[in-house]
């Protein structure tokens, strides 16, 4: 920290973890003299089919018109939100990636003094906006890689004004049943709001619908992306969705011009093509099983998924992120969530399924 700084910066900066992504392909490249066109990247559960051509489309031909603002309010990406979801446009709010919508709520609602609840070794995201903030989060331990539930209600005090829970969870792939997660709600005093992160919603088989709790006037809203199956990672476009009187408070604290209008054309016309939604879903189910069976037969154990990414034991998590690097595999050493003996693998083609099986393999018999 540049000490010209520290009589002015925030105090609460300084404790800011930084956020490590997954490596990019050119770095990789460049550090290692490899030819990026050969790099399997399989660290950030990025869609390896890409996006839908559609979605494509729709955001080349709204770069005609980018001299222009973009329309703050999302009125036409609402409308199509309101549709897949039967809840109405004003109960969305549109975000540079659900990461800003999860901000926007600690902007909303943390402060100084107050308590946010998670897990601890969840998306490390919850804790960022928390500190970013000045308030504390509160972190819960995880039994065999799950939220531990009835230790979160537990964990909760006056103080506490948010609880963020994701399911499926990264980077350990579990998920929790509707009926727990129902009945977790249910447990909470309505003193603070209970956030459900639904990055990976989109992959379960029979996901958990709390809509009815939210229009019973239950403090709960949930978060959604276009980064994973949708494959629109790179134009930052998420969303949440909860009742229109805290979705309004929400709103007071969002940027006007928040949503790109590139990333806006394309989200809607990846609404519209449940067909490409569907066949990523089947894609992502074979792929899983693939991986799953790999890290079986090479006697790793592994966190059974509910998403797009399985992570695995290795033995040492940044070793084998080196290794692997050098025969050009990027995967996720899962040290800064507390798992330094893992690394997560974001599932890819088959044929990419089998190269980091392959890499793996030659690693641990090295
Ligand atoms: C990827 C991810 C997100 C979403 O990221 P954005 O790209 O900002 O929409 C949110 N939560 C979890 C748990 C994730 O893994």
């Amino acid at each position: 920290m540049p000490s010209a700084y520290s009589q002015i910066v925030k105090p609460e900066l300084l404790l800011q973890p930084v956020y490590q992504p997954g490596k990019p392909i050119d770095d990789v490249a460049r550090e290692l003299g490899l030819d990026p066109t050969g790099i399997l990247k399989l660290a950030s559960n990025e869609n390896p089919l890409g996006a839908s051509p559609r979605a494509i489309a729709a955001g080349k031909a709204a770069l005609d018109q980018v001299a222009l603002y973009p329309d703050g309010g999302c009125y036409e990406l609402k409308r199509a939100l309101s549709e897949v979801h039967g809840l109405d446009p004003e109960q969305f709010i549109v975000g540079n990636g659900s990461n800003e919508v999860l901000e926007i709520v600690a902007h909303a609602f943390l402060g100084a003094g107050d308590e946010a609840v998670m897990g601890k070794g969840a998306f490390i995201v919850y804790k960022l906006v928390t500190l970013l903030l000045g308030a504390t989060p509160v972190e819960v331990p995880m039994v065999d890689f799950r939220h531990d539930l009835p230790a979160m209600a537990a964990a909760v005090t006056e103080r506490a004004k948010v609880v963020f829970l994701p399911s499926p969870d990264n980077p350990s792939g579990t998920a929790k049943t509707a009926a727990e997660i129902r009945s977790f709600v249910e447990s909470l005093p309505d003193h603070l709001l209970f956030v459900l992160d639904e990055a990976y919603a989109e992959y379960l088989e029979d996901g958990p619908d709390l809509r009815d709790l939210l229009l019973a006037g239950r403090k709960v809203f949930c978060t959604r992306t276009f980064s994973k199956i949708y494959g629109l990672a790179g134009l930052r476009i998420g969303y949440g969705y909860g009742d229109a009187e805290l979705v309004g408070l929400l709103n007071r604290a969002r940027e006007p011009f928040n949503a790109n209008a590139v990333a806006q054309a394309a989200a809607i016309a990846a609404l519209q093509d449940q067909d490409f939604v569907q066949q990523c879903r089947l894609a992502n189910l074979a792929g899983r099983r693939q991986l799953e069976q790999g890290f079986a037969s090479l006697d790793l154990e592994y966190i059974p998924s509910s998403a797009n990414f399985v992570s695995a034991k290795v033995g040492d998590g940044v070793a084998c992120f080196q290794a692997l690097q050098k025969q050009g595999v990027i995967v996720r050493p899962l040290a800064p969530y507390g798992m330094p003996a893992w690394v997560r693998v974001s599932i890819g083609l088959p044929e990419e399924n089998e190269r980091v099986l392959a890499s793996l393999n030659s690693y641990l018999n090295s």
